[in-house]
């Protein structure tokens, strides 16, 4: 793809959505932090509706890791794999009280060294808590960067790579939502909605629907 064409799809992309942000609920750097590591191989919808009884109890490490891992399960049990979750949260919640006065680090490093907080979960901290332009690319972001050839590679971290290089500076800290959203509710995994796509006639995707 020619680099006009993507700085169109990308300013179309911005114009229908200047401001975008997750669809997780939070209203701090913590609260983001748990609801990303409570999101892996889950739906934004299912984690909000276990932060929503969760984070009036307990929105910090220390009222978290008071709840212990028990305490806590019964908050987050209506997710996927929350067994491996509650040990994961209880752990990252001990490490932020011991080693960074319970402040969640605005750093890679330090985020990527808690249970549970991968290359992904550390993109999406530290481009939405702090605005970073970093790019976290999942399933939705891989798939729609492929199929319209704004930036292909054969796996999530060469497609993150290939973003990095050719996303223009101005659209970086946003394009991860937009590129989200689009795959969520528009490009969608089984039948793309090409009918009803924003930028239809820029995308390069050979089987287009109707
Ligand atoms: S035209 Fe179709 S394949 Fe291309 S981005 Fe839009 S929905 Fe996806």
């Amino acid at each position: 793809m020619n680099k006009e064409k993507r700085y169109e799809i990308l300013s179309r992309l911005r114009a229908n959505n200047p401001h975008p942000t997750t669809e997780l609920n939070f209203s701090t750097p913590f609260e983001l932090l748990i609801a990303v590591i409570l999101s892996a191989q889950s739906t934004d919808v299912g984690v909000n509706k276990a932060t929503d009884k969760l984070y009036p109890i307990a929105n910090t490490p220390e009222a978290i890791y008071a709840l212990g891992v028990e305490g806590l399960t019964h908050y987050i049990k209506t997710i996927g794999l929350f067994n491996a979750k509650a040990k994961n949260v209880i752990e990252t919640c001990r490490i932020l009280i011991e080693k960074h006065g319970s402040v969640v680090p605005e750093s890679r490093e330090h985020l990527e060294a808690l249970p549970g907080v991968g290359r992904k979960t550390a993109n999406v901290v530290l481009n939405t808590a702090f605005g970073w332009p970093t790019i976290a690319v999942d399933t939705h972001i891989y798939r729609v960067s492929n199929r319209t050839k704004l930036a292909m590679g054969k796996n999530v971290d060469k497609v993150e790579e290939k973003l990095l290089k050719v996303v223009p500076a101005e659209f970086k800290v946003d394009v991860h939502h937009w590129l989200i959203l689009h795959g969520r509710y528009t490009c969608i995994a089984r039948k793309p909605r090409c009918g009803s796509c924003i930028i239809e006639d820029l995308c390069e995707f050979k089987d287009k629907t109707e």
